[in-house]
């Protein structure tokens, strides 16, 4: 299987191949297609597998197919993924700028441990997808900088180590500030039974892929 068989928009597949990607990786090659119908997903993978193309390329093109419907509204976050670590948070949202390139949409990342002026200043600009540590995203939440209203794609990574690293109860207040009418995408490289129980929270009827 190739690329060109996932029914890819054009500006994706040109970034795609400007990065040297002929063929999808396993993961890549379920998960595209499923997100592109939009359902929930449940992923059993590692880093290393591709799984953040699987995600962010799908999710670019149906923000793309719904932003062309409004294309002159004002930009409000429409993804927001969270991700355990500032490193993680940096390399989603690098992916999000390669893959989306050709693109109309704009992107930010937000982390703790750094001051907060530039990452205001670039939420109030406007963006489409919000890549976040939990910890930060609260504090930007709680203090109005950022509104989760209009959210159409949650992504949750790397869930259980999430969770090993004590964000439960900042991962569940996120949660709680999602719209119901969403979709809803579930990584983790392990399945213990909290973490299971977290993902049945979070997920409608989820396809599930194991790599
Ligand atoms: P990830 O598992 O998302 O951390 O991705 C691991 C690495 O594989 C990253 O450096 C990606 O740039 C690279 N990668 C992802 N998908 C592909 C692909 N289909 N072909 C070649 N490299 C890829």
């Amino acid at each position: 299987m190739q690329f060109s068989d996932l029914a890819l928009i054009d500006p994706i597949q040109k970034a795609l191949t400007e990065e040297g990607y002929t063929t999808p990786t396993p993961i890549q090659q379920q998960a595209i297609p499923i997100l592109l119908s939009q359902r929930d997903l449940l992923g059993c993978a590692q880093t290393g597998t591709g799984k953040t193309a699987a995600f962010a390329i799908p999710i670019l093109q149906l923000l793309t197919e719904e932003r062309s419907k409004n294309s002159t509204g004002p930009r409000r976050i429409k993804t927001l993924v969270l991700t355990p670590t500032r490193e993680l948070a940096i390399q989603i949202d690098e992916s999000f700028a390669a893959y989306g390139r050709h693109l109309n949409l704009r992107h930010a990342v937000i982390f703790g441990g750094v001051s907060q002026h530039s990452q205001v200043n670039t939420l109030k600009a406007g963006i489409d997808i919000l890549v976040a540590t939990p910890g930060r995203l609260l504090d930007l939440m709680n203090q109005g900088f950022v509104h989760l209203r209009d959210i159409r794609f949650f992504v949750l990574d790397e869930a259980d180590r999430m969770l090993d690293m004590g964000f439960i109860h900042d991962v569940k207040k996120v949660i709680a500030k999602l719209p119901e009418r969403r979709q809803s995408l579930f990584f983790s490289a392990t399945m213990p039974p909290d973490v299971a129980k977290l993902a049945d929270t979070i997920l409608n009827n989820p396809a599930k892929i194991e790599v």
